[in-house]
């Protein structure tokens, strides 16, 4: 009866299937990974900032030119048809991803995630205003009074301008960003420009500024998957178990093994430090983005103990296990097989790419007709593109045919990255056709310089051959 009226309490109590979040306060830490974690992102941050200002040739070097559909990368520019290099582009990076990952486990979360990176700007301009963990945690916990309001105000004021010069920087990689920056002070930018700067914006300053770990652990699908990368042999940031346990507090320089204690002594600074609020002690978990500052925290700790450090380090499951480190694996060397020659392909197909495209077109009105002087005559449009960083004059031959005559009512000069559609008509003695429909070849070649060159089939008709 008991038990049944205690059921009925349970049930009619309300459960909430939302867990609120818990705001985390990373503690700042100095260390040999965090200062590698903040060069790779000063490096990062600083090429996102810095390439669309850099001119190459008279442009901006990078620029993904929309209206014009041309990406223009420094000396190369690509085209819609070369999509293709995309494709592998991407392909390298899903296979450095799977390389690395399995080679190093979550390194890219942890060193070179936007999503890391921008937090980690967030993060120190919250210090910079805030003071540092414990700072953060008085002023939250403190009510409403005007030196809050003005801390916060300014914080968020600063977010928000760095949040805009992103979206500003992102645009400024599809609209020539020197043209950008006159239409902001001029007050003139365009409906799809203001939409998107604010777009990115917010993006920044919604994931960055509040969203921060729920990104890697609710929204990032990579935290989800790259477990199926991971193997016995992957490194991990992992707490020695062995070592470490029991732990608990002692005083320095004390016989603590004595006492039944291992090397941890409970100081929490591992928690303290991470950025996605757990305890790396509970063992590897989904949420560990790998960014090493649990390592450094704790290495500071053994230090100041006289302990050796690496108590939390990284190291493999297998390690752990006491089994030898095994870091050359097949995989390993299947992935970076695949990746090595998916690299030197997209390097030969760009460097031996031609600079200049043809695409020959028959003319649908007539399959031939015969000229006044008793010739077989074709017509055709001849496309061709330009896709060199200078313009050309260039010449057109026709071959496939004994004494074929090529016919061009003009000169084909085109600039750098334009496009010319323009009539040929190629005229054969019909004696010296030995087929209905012959095959000839289209060579167009830079008059300046010969190795800007390409050939293009077509067919040649002609009446029904009767010898
Ligand atoms: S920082 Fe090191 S010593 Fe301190 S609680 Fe974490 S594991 Fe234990
Ligand atoms: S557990 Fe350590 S490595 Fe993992 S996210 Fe937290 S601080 Fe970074």
């Amino acid at each position: 009866m008991t038990s049944s009226k205690h059921h009925s309490d349970e049930a009619e109590q309300p459960q909430t299937l939302y867990a609120k979040r818990e705001k985390i306060y990373p503690r700042i830490v100095l260390g040999f990974f965090t200062r590698l974690k903040a060069l790779s992102g000063f490096i990062l941050l600083g090429i996102y900032y810095i390439s669309p200002w850099i001119q190459w040739e008279g442009r901006q070097a990078v620029l993904f030119d929309l209206p014009a559909r041309k990406f223009h990368l420094f000396g190369l520019t690509f085209w819609p048809q070369d999509f293709i290099y995309l494709t592998l582009l991407l392909m390298i990076a899903a296979l450095a991803l799977f390389f690395f990952t399995s080679l190093a486990g979550r390194l890219w979360c942890g060193f070179a995630c936007p999503q890391t990176i921008w937090t980690d700007a967030f993060l120190w301009m919250e210090r910079l205003l805030e003071g540092d963990r414990p700072k953060q945690m008085k002023l939250d916990r403190a009510p409403l009074s005007f030196r809050k309001f003005r801390i916060k105000a300014t914080k968020h004021s600063l977010w928000v301008v760095f949040s805009l010069f992103t979206g500003f920087t992102f645009v400024g990689f599809f609209v020539p960003i020197h043209d950008l920056t006159q239409e902001v002070i001029t007050f003139n930018l365009s409906g799809w420009e203001t939409f998107w700067i604010l777009f990115y914006a917010f993006a920044v300053y919604g994931n960055a500024g509040w969203m921060r770990e729920q990104v890697c652990n609710y929204m990032c699908p990579y935290a989800r998957f790259q477990s199926a990368m991971f193997d016995k042999d992957t490194m991990i940031i992992a707490y020695d178990e062995k070592r470490g346990e029991q732990r608990g507090s002692r005083k320095r320089d004390t016989d603590y093994k004595a006492q039944g204690l291992g090397d941890c002594i409970n100081c929490t600074m591992c928690v303290q430090v991470c950025p996605t609020g757990i305890d790396i002690r509970e063992g590897l978990q989904y949420q560990c983005i790998s960014c090493s500052a649990c390592v450094d925290a704790c290495d500071d700790i053994m230090h100041k103990m006289n302990y050796p450090k690496g108590l939390i380090c990284y190291t493999t499951e297998n390690v752990l296990n006491g089994k030898p480190i095994h870091i050359l694996r097949p995989r390993l060397f299947v992935y970076a097989g695949i990746l090595l020659a998916v690299f030197i392909g997209i390097s030969v197909a760009i460097s031996t790419r031609s600079l200049v495209q043809l695409d020959v077109i028959r003319d649908r009105n007539s399959l031939f007709r015969e000229t006044g002087k008793g010739l077989i005559e074709n017509v055709y449009r001849l496309r061709v593109m330009n896709i060199d960083n200078q313009p050309h004059i260039y010449d057109v031959t026709a071959l496939g045919i004994e004494g074929l005559q090529l016919f061009i009512d003009r000169q084909i000069e085109i600039e750098a990255g334009a496009v010319m559609t323009l009539p040929v008509r190629l005229a054969a003695n019909p004696d010296l056709l030995t087929k209905r429909s012959t095959l000839v070849t289209f060579q167009l070649t830079a008059r300046k310089n010969a190795a800007i060159s390409i050939t293009e089939e077509a067919r040649f008709l002609g009446p029904i051959v009767r010898h």
